[in-house]
């Protein structure tokens, strides 16, 4: 049967830089090379503006149905000053938690094209290959209660809960062995089990399954130590598996030794379904200029080939298309450098796919 894969564009460089990686798909399939049906549905600030909604029921059918989603991006300075609960950014929540996305890989490779992008030394950055795995669906992002009260005597009370239940930690938990497993077999899980009963629970609930993945070596670190490690030696990091909170953080920190937000992809997994987008936002800063650099976007499409359709042949072409674009000179503004050619999204898009042959 024909897949279906299913393009959110959302707001602001959402739009412009999905164009680009259909632009992929769409060669892909002209060559024959695989085969699936494509459609278009809204989510975030555009949905809101269409529909009063920023995650349409319709958008929600359709993602459950389809084999992958590709997302933009959403949000925008327009619809800043929106109720929270109709805000684009709850579309994104929204999505993931309808679509039970409880599996965030994020990984921060270091072009080596692009060593030099980063704030930190190229010695300190060079070869970094981290793969790293957040708990998506539960954790402080979502537990109950929550909420802002206003006490008897005029104080207000702000309250967020952290609640993981074993299995939603076994089964992220499963995830980041397995993918240790195809990498260097390094599975770092990080917490604040110090401090916080809930994560004193992710301990050992991570440490009661290292039997079951001989091959893998487990080791655990406190989350204040993890970001400082990240800094002072990052290549001892295969995989990172963290919660929901910590590893939001952490995989920013991660991507910015790389020192390119618009390079980096991202992959959010679930049971039947699989949403694939960049890290970054919608860039409002820069949105219509046609200067945003869909690589990131045209990344997210290679991680879909590789983990839903299960084509790592074509996920590699893709890879390397952009490696030769790289090698090439071309870049766009967020990686430009001194000596190298500055082009824009659409051109950026069209070097892609024109390096896309064997
Ligand atoms: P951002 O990632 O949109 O932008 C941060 C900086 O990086 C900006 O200077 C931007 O111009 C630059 N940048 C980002 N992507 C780029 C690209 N592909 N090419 C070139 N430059 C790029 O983060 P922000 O400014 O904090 O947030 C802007 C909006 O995006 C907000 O509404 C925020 O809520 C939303 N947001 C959405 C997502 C998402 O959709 N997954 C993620 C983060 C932020």
């Amino acid at each position: 049967m024909k897949k279906t894969i299913y393009l959110l564009p959302g707001d602001g460089i959402g739009q412009e830089i999905m164009a680009e990686a259909v632009k992929v798909l769409d060669w892909m399939q002209g060559r024959g090379l695989v085969s699936f049906e494509m459609h278009e549905g809204l989510i975030g600030g555009t949905a809101y503006d269409q529909t009063g909604t920023p995650l349409p029921e319709p958008t929600v059918t359709a993602a459950k149905a389809a084999d992958a989603v590709l997302l933009g991006a959403v949000g925008g300075t327009k619809w800043e000053s929106l109720d929270y609960a109709v805000r684009p950014e709850r579309g994104l929540l929204g999505i993931r938690k309808a679509l039970d996305l409880y599996c965030n890989l994020r990984p921060a490779q270091v072009f080596p094209q692009l060593a030099n992008a980063s704030t930190l030394k190229a010695e300190v950055v060079s070869g970094i290959d981290i793969m790293v795995v957040r708990e998506l669906s539960s954790g402080i992002y979502f537990g109950e209660p929550r909420g802002v009260e206003t006490l008897p005597d005029g104080r207000q009370k702000g309250l967020n809960s952290l609640v993981y239940y074993t299995d939603e930690i076994q089964r992220v938990a499963r995830r980041a062995f397995e993918i240790a497993r195809k990498r260097q077999k390094r599975l770092c899980s990080v917490d604040k089990a110090n401090v916080l009963e809930c994560t004193e629970l992710w301990r050992k609930t991570v440490t009661a399954m290292a039997p079951d993945y001989p091959d893998v070596a487990l080791s655990h670190m406190y989350v204040d130590n993890a970001a400082m490690q990240l800094i002072r030696n990052p290549r001892q990091f295969d995989v990172i598996l963290t919660t929901n909170m910590f590893g939001d953080i952490l995989s920013d920190e991660a991507s910015m030794l790389t020192g390119s937000i618009g390079m980096l992809p991202s992959a959010s997994l679930g049971e039947q379904s699989a949403l694939y987008e960049p890290i970054h936002g919608s860039a409002p800063d820069i949105a219509g200029q046609g200067v945003a650099n869909p690589l990131a976007m045209i990344l997210s499409v290679a991680m879909m080939f590789r983990y839903t359709l299960e084509l790592p042949a074509l996920a590699d072409r893709i890879e390397r298309a952009v490696h030769r674009v790289l090698d090439q000179g071309l870049r766009t503004a967020d990686i430009w450098e001194e000596g190298m050619t500055r082009i824009g999204t659409v051109a950026m898009g069209d070097a892609v796919v024109a390096a896309l042959h064997d």
